[in-house]
Formats: C-alpha cells, sequence, structure tokens
C-alpha cells in the first residue's frame, strides 16, 4: 500500500515540478448541484445537465437513463403535436426533480450518525428494508407502498438521533487498534 502512495505521490510531483499556485487553496465537500430549470422554448436537460447528486449511492447513471427516456418519450410526443410541450415539459421537470428529490435526502441523511446507524443495523419490520433497497435500485416513482415505508424510515432515523433504538456507532477507532503502530493497521494480506 505504501509503496503504492509513493508512487503517486512521484508520478504527481513530476507532474507538478513547474506548477505554480495561481489562487488561494479551496476546499470542495458538496459536488451535488440541480438546474433551477429543466425545460425551455424547444428544450429539456437530462443527466447531469439537469442534475448531478453525490455519488455515494451512484444514482448518477440511473438518473441520466431515467431522465434521458423520459425526455425522449416528451420529445416524442411535442414533435408530433407541439402544442403538448405546454403540459408535457412542466411534467417531465416535476417528475425528475421528484427523483433528485428521493436521491437528495437519501444522501443528506446518509452524512448524519443516527442515519448510518440505522441503515447499517437492518431489520426487516414492516417491509421497510424491501423499500429501501427499491428505492437505492431506482424505485423513484410515487408508489405509495414504498412513500410509507420510507417515511417510517425516515421516522425511525430521527428517533434514533433521540433514543438509541440501534446500537449507537463511533467512527473513532478502539483504543487497541488506535495504538497499534501505522504500518500493521493499513497492512494488506
Ligand atoms: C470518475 C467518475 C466516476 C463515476 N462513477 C459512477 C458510478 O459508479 N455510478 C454512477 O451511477 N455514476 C457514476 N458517475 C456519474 C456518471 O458517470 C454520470 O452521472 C453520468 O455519466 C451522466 O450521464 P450524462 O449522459 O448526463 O452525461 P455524460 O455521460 O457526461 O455524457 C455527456 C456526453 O455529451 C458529450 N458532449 C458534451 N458536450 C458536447 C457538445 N457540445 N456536443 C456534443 N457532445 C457533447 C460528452 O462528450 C459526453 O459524451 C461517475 C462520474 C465520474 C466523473
Amino acid at each position: 500500500m505504501r509503496v503504492f502512495g509513493a508512487q503517486k505521490e512521484s508520478t504527481i510531483a513530476k507532474r507538478m515540478t513547474h506548477a505554480r499556485r495561481i489562487s488561494e487553496v479551496y476546499v470542495e465537500a458538496d459536488f451535488s448541484y440541480r438546474s433551477t430549470k429543466l425545460h425551455g422554448d424547444r428544450w429539456l436537460l437530462a443527466g447531469d445537465a439537469a442534475g448531478f447528486i453525490d455519488p455515494i449511492f451512484s444514482s448518477g447513471v440511473f438518473l441520466a437513463v431515467f431522465s434521458g427516456e423520459l425526455a425522449a418519450d416528451s420529445l416524442n410526443a411535442v414533435l408530433d403535436c407541439p402544442r403538448k410541450a405546454k403540459r408535457l415539459f412542466p411534467r417531465y421537470e416535476k417528475t425528475v426533480n421528484r427523483a433528485m428529490d428521493v436521491y437528495l435526502r437519501f444522501v443528506d441523511a446518509w452524512y448524519t450518525k443516527e442515519f448510518i446507524e440505522v441503515f447499517l443495523t437492518p431489520h426487516d419490520v414492516l417491509g421497510i428494508q424491501p423499500a429501501v433497497n427499491a428505492v437505492l435500485g431506482g424505485n423513484v416513482g410515487n408508489c405509495f407502498a414504498i412513500r410509507w415505508r420510507m417515511s417510517v424510515f425516515y421516522f425511525l432515523v430521527w428517533l434514533q438521533r433521540r433514543y438509541p433504538i440501534v446500537p449507537r456507532r463511533t467512527l473513532v477507532p478502539k483504543k487497541e487498534e488506535s495504538s497499534l503502530p501505522i504500518e500493521r493497521v493499513g497492512a494488506m494480506p
């Protein structure tokens, strides 16, 4: 592992030999973005052009295909009958925004401790576990059976913050692990 890291660093060092810093050093902590409008006069935005959600759940390709397919259907109908744009384009925007909302909520929650604790301690109660899997697998439709289960799931996450319903977890290493030499902690078999 260390040799690999060293090789990377020397490669970068070589490339940066003549580099010159031209601005302050910035940190980019959140690379999610969304376009405020997804349609206009004779155009629709799909995929990354419409928005990109933090890739923790790998939603990028799914959202690109999902919105691309919807955009194609809308355009097809509008090319046949241009008057339909008034109704179909806003509907397209609403559907894609709703799908992005689903993932954005997941991603926002992921960065909280209580979400991780509930998410990593799955119990198949009320079919919540399959509902979460279905959403992560691309079921972003307006299906009531999934929506209410997701509401219960987020309620459990909310509850966990106040009253632990599953064991608390910590990212701080246990004492005996943290006192090991770095080589042993990071050693590959
Ligand atoms: C390093 C990396 C890893 C990723 N890993 C994952 C992952 O594991 N899972 C996942 O779901 N998503 C992942 N993503 C995100 C995913 O790749 C994107 O969300 C997805 O490809 C978006 O698809 P798209 O069709 O909107 O855009 P793109 O795939 O970017 O396609 C846009 C195309 O348009 C072309 N183009 C641009 N401008 C013009 C122009 N003026 N004229 C003609 N053509 C043009 C480009 O060349 C490109 O081919 C990753 C992204 C990156 C950068």
